[in-house]
């Protein structure tokens, strides 16, 4: 577990590496190709590591199970806002309920920090409620990412269908184009694009407003990215 500089959580905690989304924007894979390791992942696509490694991607960006990582949570006593997984989507397909649970177990063993979850893959949440393994806790947050319109239309169905005694939030990061929010969960996240790419867009002003005008009790969170477009003024609040 390490100290981050993302700016929504103190730490950033990855009992889990690797995506396949293959997002054209994914900082995560630039890191794990740099730091690649000589492990193969088995005839389902997985590698589960037992011990730590020389290398921090021994299989690349292949999804890995780091299961010497899991008691990192409970080794922390200073209570955190922990960004659970900023180097995968541990709700993707790929990933099997086993790993996901584990993970979640280790969240309950320490529960003086806070959880936040991430996927791109809202679904994958609905489908573990409706089984009955989706934690409700108070202090875990299921957040999905999206950034524009066709994103929006595509997810929110499934965190407003997560009983209320699931907090939830969108991360929309980066912003891609304006999006006209129907569902509001309790916590909003804004960022921009960073990097170089060659095809990085830039939100506009006029797309960020729309969300602060529309967020009535919700909590808005500008990230430091969006200080070039909004200025010094960047809203960064909390729903606890
Ligand atoms: S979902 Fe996240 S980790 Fe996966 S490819 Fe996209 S940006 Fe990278």
């Amino acid at each position: 577990m390490n100290k981050t500089k993302i700016d929504w959580a103190t730490m950033s905690w990855n009992p889990v590496t690797g995506c396949l989304h293959d997002c054209p924007y994914c900082y995560a894979r630039r890191i794990a190709q740099r730091f690649h390791g000589l492990d193969g992942v088995g005839s389902d696509g997985l590698l589960e590591l037992s011990e730590r490694r020389d290398h921090a991607f021994p299989a690349g960006f292949m999804p890995t199970f780091h299961k010497y990582r899991l008691d990192e949570p409970v080794k922390k006593n200073k209570p955190q806002v922990i960004f659970v997984g900023s180097m995968c989507d541990l709700f993707g397909d790929w990933v099997p309920d086993g790993w996901i649970l584990r993970v979640f177990e280790s969240c309950k063993e320490a529960p003086h920090h806070r959880y936040l979850f991430l996927t791109k893959n809202p679904e994958r949440y609905l489908n573990l409620y409706y089984k009955g393994k989706l934690p409700e806790q108070p202090n875990f947050w299921y957040g999905t990412t999206i950034t524009n319109q066709t994103d929006y239309e595509r997810v929110w169905r499934r965190l407003a269908n997560l009983p209320q005694t699931c907090n939830t939030y969108f991360s929309i990061e980066p912003m891609h184009g304006e999006i006209n929010l129907g569902f509001m969960p309790p916590w909003i996240i804004i960022g921009a694009e960073t990097g170089s790419r060659k095809d990085k867009k830039i939100p506009k002003r006029e797309w960020i407003e729309s969300i602060v005008l529309a967020c009535t009790e919700e909590a808005v969170f500008m990230k430091e990215s969006l200080r070039p477009v909004w200025g010094d003024n960047l809203i960064q609040k909390y729903p606890w």
